[in-house]
Formats: structure tokens, sequence, C-alpha cells
């Protein structure tokens, strides 16, 4: 039999990195059985769906490199065929109307909360008479469509991740409302657990893989798919994702939807890779730097921790920078010239650009680093105390001449790093200057301060701006 797996997004807001999360397990997973990964978009939720964030969920994952199988479903396509599902429910004597009005609901739920219980349907219309029900409509009240779930069952299943599961009748909270509140008797727009059980069989989903929050959805999923005689996938209930507190992961942790990933310059293999660790602790792996498609034979819902995972910024940059340090140097330069270009910075030549990206792509951990790491090589950089204290106390001025008229009688203009290093070996010698002194002169020459990148290959690239004479002239002033 085909092996199905989906990822079921609501579009109510942007795409956030737990679902993200969801989706590469899944994807992984479909993988690694040779299934397939399907999308169905959950937008029944009619107030707080937008098309907008379908968009943004179906972009997030193509950037991802989580391709699906199929052309995704919409959920709010098949309502009447959920609404023919509810039917069967109700004629079967499994589910039936409940007229229980808002206030009724809001007075029991009070009185709950007095005596310190957890909000549960007292199911008070579960056997009204014909007559009850047409009063009730006579009197215009409408009606939502409870599923009957018994106190005294229990529902039991062996989560592929978490181990068996057991869960109460009594702790689902009373009879479960299918559909949204209609008037006579028509039956509203479905809910959440009842489409989703409907759809899933539709699309022959054999694998559903979510987060835990879903636990307790899953048992009365199973309740309906019983009702239904409808065949069960397996349940795997992935561990949320934390943040350092061990609270679960929120917009107050600065991101947590994937475009503000992107734009904070992480790469989309990076991303995912990192992903992929965030609760998974495989036993193969011999490094924490694997590609999708690596992980992906090694992917095993047995390898997924059953604790929560805790979000590290730390190691996500680790991992980004692992990247970067990797990727081809001319794809990385024309990702770099993107900054330089918003920043309105031209670099003079396309070989320039490409040393330049080598030199800094070391000490990035984001592609956004480019744009301050490189700022020094198009922006003269002021001098900065420590660099004015450098000039002040040291021979400093003097050894700058010594350049300035080295590359003055032989007309030096343009460096490479061999030039570069023979020339400040030869002034060394010349005037019997250590070397390390007169490097750091330069330094502040060029970059204000005793800090950055390597100084022969950044004389090389300033040269080749023209401005590495001027930059050694303002010193001496
Ligand atoms: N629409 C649900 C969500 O976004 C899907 C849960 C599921 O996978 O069944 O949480």
């Amino acid at each position: 039999m085909e092996k199905r797996l989906r990822l079921a997004p609501s579009p109510t807001g942007l795409f956030h990195i737990g679902t993200a999360r969801t989706a590469l397990f899944n994807w992984l997973y479909a993988k690694k059985i040779g299934g397939k990964f399907l999308i169905r978009i959950e937008d029944t939720d009619f107030l707080r769906s937008k098309s907008e964030y379908t968009k943004n969920i179906l972009e997030g994952l193509k950037w991802l490199g989580l391709k699906w199988d199929e052309e995704p479903i919409k959920q709010s396509d098949r309502i009447s065929i959920h609404k023919s599902y509810i039917k069967k429910l109700l004629e079967c004597g499994a589910a039936y109307r409940c007229f229980a009005t808002d206030d009724e609901i809001t007075e029991l739920r009070e009185e709950q909360k007095k005596k310190g219980l957890p909000p549960k349907h007292d199911n008070r219309h579960r056997s009204l008479s014909k007559e009850e029900i047409e009063t009730f409509i006579s009197q215009g009240r409408t009606s939502v469509i409870r599923f009957k779930i018994e106190e005294n069952i229990q529902i039991t299943w062996i989560d592929q991740i978490k181990g068996e599961i057991k869960w109460q009748g009594k702790d689902l909270g009373g009879d479960l409302v299918l559909s949204r509140r209609a008037k006579g008797y028509e039956i509203g727009d479905p809910l959440y657990n009842l489409a989703v059980v409907i759809d899933d069989n539709y699309m022959n989903i054999t694998h559903v893989i979510r987060g835990e929050d879903h636990i307790s959805n899953t048992a009365k999923q199973i309740l309906i798919y019983e009702a239904l005689d409808l065949k069960l996938p397996t349940f795997s209930h992935t561990p949320l994702i934390l943040n350092l507190e061990g609270k679960k992961l929120s917009k107050r942790d600065c991101v947590t939807s994937i475009d503000e990933f992107k734009d904070m310059g992480y790469l989309p293999e990076a991303l995912t890779n990192y992903m992929a660790f965030l609760g998974w602790s495989p036993k193969s792996a011999d490094s924490e730097i694997l590609s999708l498609d690596k992980i992906s034979k090694i992917f095993d819902l047995s390898d997924i921790n059953k604790a929560g995972a805790k979000f590290s910024w730390e190691k996500l940059n680790w991992i980004n920078s692992q990247y970067i340090k990797k990727m081809e140097s001319t794809k990385l330069s024309e990702i770099i010239k993107k900054y330089w270009d918003d920043m309105g910075w031209e670099p003079p030549s396309e070989e320039w650009a490409i040393k330049l990206t080598i030199l800094l792509r070391d000490s990035m951990n984001l592609l956004k680093d480019a744009i301050d790491q490189s700022k020094p090589f198009f922006l003269l950089p002021p001098i900065q105390k420590e660099g004015k204290d450098f000039l002040e106390n040291n021979d400093s001025k003097a050894f700058l001449k010594n350049i300035l008229d080295y590359l003055d009688e032989r007309n030096t203009v343009k460096l490479d790093k061999e030039k570069a290093t023979e020339i400040l070996n030869e002034i060394s010698k010349m005037h019997n200057i250590k070397k390390g002194i007169l490097m750091k002169s330069l330094r502040i020459a060029f970059f204000g301060c005793l800090s950055g990148p390597d100084l022969i290959q950044s004389w090389e690239l300033l040269s080749e701006s023209k401005s590495d004479l001027s930059r050694i002239e303002r010193c001496l002033n």
C-alpha cells in the first residue's frame, strides 16, 4: 500500500517554525519509507484564514526545499462532504443536536470554575425527544452537532514516538462539537476534529505526524474513525519546540516565522538541518552537518525524543556558519552582492567581489553579517580611540610614511598578496621595524582599529579599490 503523509496547516498566520518542523519530519519520514508528502490547507476558520497566509506557507515550504507530491487540497472545498458524514453520524445515533445557548454554556463554565473543575460539557441535550427538538427550533434556537463520548471508555493507541497512549473518555471535555451553529435542521460548518478525519481518510493518509499539542484531538478523532468505520492511520506526536526557559516557543522569543529567519540571513539548508536535530537524536549520525537527503536516509521516528526540544540560537548560528563556509564562493558572492546593492555599494570588479566574499565568509554566522563586515571595504572607517592611541604611542606615523614613500618611489599601484607581503618584509628590514608593529599600524590606517580581517588580503582588495593610499595618508596628519 502506498504510504502517504501530510502537513495540514491552518492559514491563520505566517508560516511558523513549529509548523515547518512538523512539515520537515513528515517530509523526511515520507522520503525514508518511500512514501508521498502531501499538503492540506485547513482553511475552514473563515474569520482567521487568509489566502496570503496560504501563499506564505507554500512559499516557505518551497524555500526550505520541502516539495510536495500532489496538488494541495483545500479543506474549504470539501465542506459539503464533511456535512454528509455529520449527517451519517446523526442518523446512526452517534451524534445529536445540542441547542444549548452561549449564555447557558457560559453559566455552566462559571459553575465549574467556582468548584475548581475543568471545563466540560454536561451533554444536556443528548436524549431530547422529537417534541423537545421541535420546540427549541420553533423558539428560534440554533444548534450545533455533538458527537457522543462515553465517560467510561478508554482510548488506546501505539504512538510511533511516545509509545502506548491511553486516554479516558471522561477527560475529553464531554460530547464533542462537530459543527458550528445552524438554524432549524441544517448542519453548520464542520469543525477541525471532524474535518481532519474525513480528509485524512479521503487522502488515504497512512501516517499522521503532528505536534504533541494534538494528542487529545487524536483520542477524539480515533472515536470518530471508529464510529464511521474508517481505517485508522498510525499516529506520531512530536515534542514541541521550547524556548530556553522551557516554555513553548512563541512570538516573544523574537522570531518564529520562516520569513523572519530568511530575512535574518539564514540559509534554508542550514535551517532545515538545524530543525531536523530539534528533537531528533539519531543513533547513526556521524556529524551534525547533514543534507536533507542524508538525513532522510537515517531518519526514524523511534529516534525522536519524547521530551520538548529547546531552541538554541547559538547552535543554529553555528550550523548556518558551517553552510556559509561550505558554500560555493560565486554563489555566496551573488547573495552578498544583493546586500551591497541594497546599501548602494558597488564592487570594483567581479573578481574583487569574490575575493572579499572568500575573505569574510569564515567569520560570518548570518548572510546579513556580510553588510557589517564588508562595510570598511566600501566606506572609510573612522579611527577609533585604540587606533589613535596606538598611532600616538608608537612610531607608527613614521612607519606608515615609509610605506607611502616605498610605494611612491616604485610607482606601485595595484598589489597582490605576494607583492604586499614582499613590501612589508622589505620595509621592515630596511628600517629595522618589527613586522608586527608595521602591520598593526597599517591595520589602523585601513580599518581604524586593531581588529579585522586578514591584513594582506585586505590590502590587496583596498589597493584594487584604490583606497589604500588615502587611508594611509589620513594617518599622517
Ligand atoms: N490544522 C491543524 C494545525 O495547524 C492540523 C493538525 C493536524 O495535523 O491534524 O494545527
